[in-house]
């Protein structure tokens, strides 16, 4: 259901519930109101028929008949039974008397005095008279004509006004949702016009400070992401093809240059080598492309399982020496790493190990002396893996850069790379819930520092 639809039906539904009360009030009000009123006047003409038939010796049942007969302010259908102490009927209005009350019922108004009762349309009031003479009980009963048309009357006026107001209420509630609803629905039109090819588009956030702009600003915010996210990816893409596409055109090259004349075959051998190397290096590209991949991914996870940081840390200088056997790495274990449990984390072995050899390797390649001194430590629950290097450093405005993917430092082109180890880095880390950071000095050197959450029982 529309939200118009939903507002201006709830709006109903407050509306009818608070007329239906407020109504319900006056007419029960009104009611005890024309009740009492009523009751209250058979009281009182009980109270002078008493007075005439019994004070005024004149005054016989006949000529009270007659009186009453042509009383001018004798209510409807009005009935008058007079009974004697011996509950006689001393006086009835009726030549048919229709009315006979009960012995029980005049010994009630004897025992009360007076009392008030209904008997199909009559309102009865029955009164206990007593003068020094005598002591009667007079009944009086009578419709109230007027007082149940006038009742009539308001119920009409009432079910006439409750139904007018909830056309009412219908035509407005919907007027106001619709004119409340309007900058969404504005809203919801812009945001559909936007796709792939417009993402630059924004939603009018208008100058208000409701939810409406709220919701365009939050809108707005959300498309800046996409469109950023959309930018990185686009490139990425564009990086990746053309770090890929380099080596491929190199290897072509060369080897369609051997092929063009014969060769020696030192010539051959050089550029098979040559090619060899490019090859390495795409191996090289394409794995850490595939792990940046797997550390995206959601099922990075499945492969988790206790890890010692130490094996791996041995494990990942064995590989980079392997690489460059020119290649310096100090490991340095801190005397407090004394039991398996400072040293076990939960994590994916492969990744982990890809990490440290990243920074290992950054370590040794990037300063003249190809030395990297690792340090291992720990503390509460945490392990702490530092990469130092004498290297050539990292300028203060490239620090925050070189995690992105491909982004490699002006003083670190004539190094070999693609600049995508650290942003591999960075995600295996986070993924471990672990946290890096870099101290560095150009000309000086680097530090690289990881933690990572120990394993914990529990
Ligand atoms: P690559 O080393 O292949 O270029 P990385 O992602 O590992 O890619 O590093 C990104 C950039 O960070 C490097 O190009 C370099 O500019 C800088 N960098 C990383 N490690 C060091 C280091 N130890 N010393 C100096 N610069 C570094």
């Amino acid at each position: 259901m529309e939200i118009r639809k939903k507002i201006s039906f709830q709006f109903i539904a407050i509306v009818a519930f608070i007329l239906i009360i407020s109504l319900l009030a006056i007419y029960i009000s009104f009611s005890k109101y024309r009740q009492d009123e009523f009751y209250e006047r058979l009281s009182n003409k009980a109270r002078a028929v008493g007075q005439l038939l019994i004070e005024i010796d004149e005054i016989d049942s006949d000529l009270l008949k007659k009186i009453e007969k042509n009383n001018p302010t004798s209510l409807a259908n009005e009935k008058i039974i007079i009974y004697n102490e011996v509950n006689h009927i001393i006086f009835c209005s009726e030549e048919k008397n229709q009315f006979h009350f009960q012995n029980d019922i005049i010994a009630q108004v004897k025992k009360e005095g007076e009392i008030k009762f209904r008997q199909q349309s009559y309102e009865i009031v029955g009164i206990l008279y007593a003068s020094e003479r005598e002591k009667v009980v007079i009944f009086i009963a009578a419709t109230d004509i007027y007082g149940f048309r006038k009742m009539k009357n308001l119920r009409i006026i009432m079910i006439i006004v409750f139904c007018i107001s909830l056309i009412v209420v219908y035509f407005a509630g919907r007027f106001f949702a619709s004119r409340s609803l309007k900058p969404i629905v504005k809203v919801i039109n812009q945001v559909d016009k936007i796709g792939i090819t417009n993402l630059n588009n924004r939603v009018d956030e208008g100058e208000g400070r409701d939810e409406i702009t709220k919701l365009a600003k939050t809108f707005n915010k959300m498309l800046e992401r996409l469109e950023d996210a959309f930018k990185m990816q686009k490139n990425f893409i564009a990086n990746a093809s053309h770090e890929l596409r380099t080596p491929l055109t190199v290897i072509t090259g060369q080897l369609d240059v051997v092929l063009m004349s014969d060769r020696s075959d030192e010539e051959y051998r050089n550029a098979i080598s040559s090619a060899l190397d490019e090859i390495s290096n795409l191996n090289q590209l394409s794995n850490k492309l595939l792990m940046l991949a797997q550390a995206s991914s959601d099922f990075s996870g499945m492969n988790y399982s206790k890890i010692r940081i130490d094996d791996v840390i041995w494990q990942a200088r064995q590989d980079v020496l392997k690489g460059n056997k020119n290649f310096i790495i100090n490991l340095d274990f801190d005397n407090n790493l004394d039991s398996e449990e400072k040293l076990t984390i939960v994590g994916n072995e492969i990744l982990i190990r890809a990490a440290i050899n990243n920074l290992i390797d950054n370590g040794c390649k990037y300063s003249h002396d190809n030395k990297v001194n690792v340090t291992i430590s720990s503390i509460d629950s945490e392990i702490i893996i530092k990469f130092f290097d004498n290297g050539i450093g990292i300028k203060k405005e490239d620090i925050s850069l070189i995690f992105e993917p491909f982004y490699r430092a002006k003083n670190a082109t004539s190094t070999k790379g693609h600049g995508i180890g650290l942003s591999l880095v960075q995600k295996i880390i986070f993924l471990h819930n672990g946290k890096i950071s870099v101290n560095s000095v150009p000309d000086k050197g680097s530090e690289f520092i990881i933690t990572l959450p120990l394993y914990s029982p529990r």
